[in-house]
C-alpha cells in the first residue's frame, strides 16, 4: 500500500546537523493499526508528515501503491492530502471560529462536494465517532475528548485510505485516552492508520504493529511487511476552493473579532471620508459657481440690436501719430458714428441662430417692434389697454390710442426655451408666488420686484382703477384675461380712405381671430443678484410677437400703408423713419428690433460668441451683424482656482489612504501570524497555495469594501452639517454634494487598495510550509 525507500531528511540549523529521517526504508499493509514508538526528537513526526505529504523528503522516495511520488506537483501532493489521507493531532487543531459541522466538512468544501451530500457525509462521520448529540454546538463549548472526537471525523469525513495519528491521546486524561484508542482502532479495520506515540503500554495494547524509532531510524519493527510488485494504482482528485468558499470563511472568522474589525475598518476608511467629503464641497462649489455665472449670464445676455456699434472700427479711427501736412479741411463722420453698423438680421441669421448648441445657450429672446391690438372688459364695457409702463395720464385722451399703436405695446419679453427637457428662463429666475408658469404664447405673467411691488401704471394701463400704494389679492390679478385683436378686425376703413380704431370694441373682441391672453402667474426674481431681468409689469413670452407678426403681416393695413405714402391712419404726410415706425408698429416688418441670448455659463458664453462670429467669416461689412457682449470683461477665473484646490486637498486626503493600506497590510499580517496553525489545517485538508491566498485577500477585500461603504457612509452624513455650518457662514445652501458616480469610484478605490495592501501577507500565508505552520504553538 505505502512504502518509504530510503528516506532522508536532515536539517541544517546553525552550525548542527539534525538527522531527523536517516535512510529510512518501510513498507505498511492496507489495512493494519501501526504503532511508532520513540523518544521525543527522534524524528516520528517528520516520517508522519512525510508520509502524509505535509513533508517533503530531502532523497529517497515514497511510493504510494507503486507510483513513486518523486514527480509529484504541488497539485498532486494537495489533492492527496485532500483525498486519501486523513490527519489527527495532539492538540486537535479545529479551526475555532467555525461551527463543529464546518469543521468536518472542510476537507469536502475543498474538493467542492455539494452541500448536501457535504452534510451527509459530515453527520455520518460524527455519528460514527459517537458525537451525534453534540453535532450543533460550538468547537469551544466541547471537552478535550469530544473535540478529538471532532478532528477525528473530519479526518475520516472523505474516507481516506490513510489515517495518520500525531500523539492523538497527549493531551488526554487515561480514561479518555482509552476510549479514544479504543475509536481509532475501530477505524483502523478499513484502512490503514498510523499512529506516532511515546505511550509504549496503549501502543502495545492497541496496535498490530509497533515500529520503534530513534535517532531517525527504525530500530525495531514488530511486524515488518514486504511490499508485493502488483498494485492497483490509484487516481487523485484535484482540489479547488472557490472565491465564494473562501469569501464565507473569512466572513465567519471576521465576525469572531467585531471590535478589532470595526477599528480597522474605520480607521482605513478616513482616507475615504476625507476625498469624498472634499469632492463633494468642490462639486457643491462648482455647482454655486456655475449657478451664479448663469445668473449673471441672465442679466447680461449677448445682445443684437439692430443698430450696433462695431467697437474694432472704433479703433481704427483714433490711432493718429502724424499731423497733416494739407493744406485742406475734409469733412469726415466722427468716429462713434463710422463705428454705427446696421443689423440686417435677416430670416436666415435667425434661423442660424436658432441652430446654435442648446448646451451653450439655454434661451433666446427675440424682440420685435410689431404693436397689439389689446382691448379688456371693464366694467361691463371694452376698452383699449396696454403692457406699457409708462404713465397713460400724460398722453392726450384723444391720442391715447394713437399712442398704444406707435409706442409699440410694452411690457416686457421673456426669452422661450430651446429644448424640450430642461428648466424655462422663467422657471430657473423667477419663482412663482401665484398661479403657474406660462405653458402657451396667450399665456402672460405678472412681474413684481423683490418687495412685491408693480408699477402702477401697469396696472392703469390694463384698466385697473388704482390708487397708489393699493393693495390686490393674488387672486384679484391672476385670470385676468385681455383679448388680442387681430388688424382686420381692430382696424376699420373710412370713406376716405384712412384707417382707424374701430368704434365697436366688442365686436372686435369677440371675432374669431381674436385670441384671449391670461395673467396665469405672478413671478419674482429669485436671486439677490440678478434683479431687473424683467421689468415690473406685465412680461409675454416672445412666441406671442411672432405670432402676431405672422398674422398682421398680410393685413389690410398693412397692405394700404405699403401703398401709400402718407400716414394711413392720419393722411398726414411723412418722413422714412416714421414711415419705418409706423410700419413696425403695425406689423409690417418682420426685422426684429432685438435679439437676446443667454449663454449657460461663461465658458459657455465663449462658445456663443465663437459661434456668432463664425456667420461674419467671408461676408461683406454691410452683411455683417454685430453684437454686444455685456459680461465682456467679466473673466472665468474662479472655475479654474476650485480645481487646484479639489487637487491639492485630494492629494492629502490620498496620503490618508495610502496610510490606510499599509495598516491593512500589517493587519492582515498579524492575521496570517495568528492564524497560522489554520493554515497548517487548511493544508493538512489539501487546500492549495492558492486557496490559502484567497482565504486572506478575501478577508482583505470585506475590510476594503466595508471601509469604504462606511467612509462613504460616514462623509454622506458629514454633508449635513458641513452644509449647515455653509449655510450659516455664507448663506449657501445644499453646498456639499456627494455625486453617486464619485462615491463607486471611491468604494472601488478603497477595495482595491486594500486587496493590495493585504495581498503581499496573502501570499506569505500562502508559501507557510505546512510542517512548520502546524508545530506553531
Ligand atoms: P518527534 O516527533 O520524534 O519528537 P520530530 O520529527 O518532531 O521528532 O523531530 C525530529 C528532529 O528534527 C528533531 O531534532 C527536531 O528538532 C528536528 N526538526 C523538526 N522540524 C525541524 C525544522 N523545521 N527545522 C529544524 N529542525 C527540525
Amino acid at each position: 500500500m505505502l512504502e518509504l525507500k530510503h528516506i532522508k531528511k536532515y536539517y541544517h540549523v546553525g552550525g548542527t546537523l539534525t538527522k531527523a529521517q536517516d535512510d529510512v526504508s518501510v513498507a505498511f499493509r492496507k489495512q493494519e493499526f501501526v504503532a511508532i514508538l520513540g523518544p521525543s526528537g527522534s524524528g516520528k513526526t517528520t516520517m508522519l508528515n512525510i508520509i502524509g505529504g505535509l513533508d517533503r523528503y530531502d532523497s529517497g522516495d515514497l511510493v504510494i501503491k507503486g507510483k513513486s511520488t518523486k514527480d509529484f506537483k504541488d497539485a498532486d501532493w494537495d489533492a492527496y492530502r485532500n483525498n486519501s489521507v486523513g490527519f489527527i493531532f495532539q492538540s486537535y487543531n479545529l479551526i475555532s471560529h467555525l461551527s463543529i459541522m464546518e469543521n468536518v466538512e472542510m476537507g469536502m468544501t475543498l474538493s467542492g462536494v455539494p452541500a448536501a451530500e457535504k452534510q451527509k457525509r459530515a453527520e455520518n462521520a460524527l455519528i460514527r465517532v459517537g458525537l451525534k448529540d453534540h453535532m450543533h454546538k460550538q468547537p469551544s463549548q466541547l471537552s478535550g475528548g469530544q473535540m478529538q472526537r471532532v478532528a477525528i471525523a473530519r479526518a475520516i469525513a472523505n474516507d481516506p485510505e490513510i489515517l495518520l495519528a500525531d500523539e492523538p491521546t497527549g493531551a488526554l486524561d487515561s480514561q479518555t485516552s482509552e476510549e479514544i484508542m479504543q475509536l481509532i482502532k475501530e477505524l483502523s479495520k478499513e484502512r490503514l492508520v498510523i499512529m506516532v506515540t511515546h505511550n509504549p503500554d496503549l501502543a502495545h495494547k492497541y496496535a498490530d504493529r509497533v515500529i520503534e524509532f530513534a535517532d531517525g531510524q527504525i530500530k525495531h519493527d514488530s511486524n515488518p511487511h514486504v511490499e508485493s510488485e502488483k498494485q492497483d494504482g490509484f487516481k487523485l482528485n484535484h482540489t479547488k476552493m472557490s472565491y465564494w468558499t473562501a469569501l464565507k470563511l473569512s466572513a465567519t472568522n471576521i465576525r469572531t473579532k467585531k471590535g478589532r474589525t470595526f477599528l480597522t475598518v474605520f480607521a482605513s476608511s478616513i482616507g475615504i471620508i476625507g476625498i469624498a467629503v472634499v469632492l463633494a464641497l468642490s462639486n457643491g462649489f462648482q455647482k454655486q459657481i456655475d449657478k451664479t455665472q448663469s445668473e449673471a449670464m441672465a442679466s447680461m445676455p449677448v445682445t443684437i440690436s439692430q443698430v450696433g456699434t462695431d467697437t474694432n472700427a472704433m479703433m481704427t479711427g483714433t490711432e493718429t501719430k502724424t499731423f497733416s501736412k494739407s493744406s485742406t479741411v475734409t469733412a469726415e463722420k466722427s468716429a462713434a458714428d463710422k463705428a454705427q453698423h446696421t443689423n440686417k438680421l435677416p430670416q436666415s441669421y435667425l434661423d442660424y441662430i436658432n441652430k446654435m448648441p442648446t448646451k451653450d445657450a439655454r434661451s433666446i429672446a427675440v424682440t420685435y417692434g410689431t404693436g397689439m391690438n389689446l382691448v379688456r372688459k371693464v366694467n361691463g364695457k371694452y376698452q383699449t389697454v396696454s403692457f406699457s409702463t409708462s404713465n397713460p395720464d400724460s398722453s392726450s385722451v384723444d391720442a391715447s390710442a394713437m399712442m398704444a399703436a406707435s409706442t409699440g405695446v410694452g411690457g416686457s419679453v421673456y426669452p422661450v426655451k430651446r429644448t424640450s427637457s430642461g428648466k424655462t428662463f422663467l422657471q430657473t429666475y423667477y419663482k412663482l408666488l401665484s398661479g403657474s408658469y406660462p405653458t402657451k404664447a396667450t399665456d402672460i405673467v405678472l412681474v413684481v420686484d423683490k418687495k412685491n411691488t408693480v408699477n402702477i401704471n401697469a396696472l392703469k394701463n390694463l384698466g385697473f382703477s388704482v390708487k397708489e400704494g393699493q393693495k390686490f389679492n393674488f387672486n384679484d390679478l391672476i385670470g385676468t384675461s385681455v383679448q388680442l385683436v387681430a388688424n382686420d378686425d381692430y382696424y376699420t376703413k373710412l370713406p376716405t380712405g384712412t384707417y382707424l380704431p374701430t368704434q365697436d370694441l366688442s365686436k372686435a373682441a369677440a371675432s374669431s381671430n381674436t385670441k384671449t391672453l391670461h395673467i396665469t402667474g405672478i413671478v419674482r426674481v429669485k436671486s439677490k443678484n440678478s434683479d431687473g431681468l424683467l421689468a415690473s409689469g406685465i412680461a409675454y413670452s416672445s412666441a406671442l410677437t411672432k405670432q402676431v407678426l405672422d398674422e398682421n403681416k398680410s393685413s389690410a393695413i398693412v397692405a394700404a400703408q405699403k401703398q401709400s405714402t402718407t400716414n394711413i391712419m392720419t393722411g398726414q404726410q411723412m418722413d422714412q423713419a416714421t414711415r419705418t415706425a409706423i410700419m413696425t408698429t403695425l406689423g409690417g416688418v418682420s426685422t426684429p428690433t432685438s435679439v437676446q441670448i443667454y449663454p449657460t455659463t461663461f465658458k459657455q458664453k465663449d462658445k456663443v460668441l465663437a459661434y456668432l462670429d463664425k456667420w461674419n467669416k467671408g461676408k461683406s461689412k454691410a452683411d455683417k451683424v454685430i453684437y454686444t457682449d455685456l459680461a465682456g470683461t467679466v473673466s472665468d477665473m474662479t472655475g479654474g482656482l476650485m480645481d487646484a484646490i479639489t487637487y491639492v486637498l485630494v492629494a492629502f486626503a490620498g496620503i490618508s489612504l495610502v496610510t490606510s493600506m499599509i495598516m491593512i497590510a500589517i493587519i492582515t499580517y498579524t492575521s496570517v501570524l495568528e492564524r497560522t496553525k489554520e493554515i497548517g489545517v487548511l493544508k493538512a485538508l489539501g487546500a492549495r497555495k492558492k486557496d490559502i491566498t484567497r482565504v486572506f485577500d478575501a478577508e482583505t477585500f470585506i475590510l476594503g469594501f466595508g471601509a469604504g461603504l462606511f467612509g462613504i457612509f460616514v462623509a454622506w452624513l458629514l454633508t449635513f452639517p458641513i452644509n449647515a455650518v455653509l449655510a450659516n457662514v455664507t448663506g449657501l445652501s445644499g453646498v456639499a454634494v456627494l455625486n453617486p458616480v464619485h462615491a463607486i469610484i471611491l468604494v472601488l478605490i478603497s477595495t482595491i487598495l486594500t486587496l493590495l495592501g493585504g495581498h503581499v501577507p496573502a501570499r506569505m500565508a500562502a508559501k507557510k510550509d505546512a510542517a512548520i505552520a502546524l508545530r506553531a504553538e
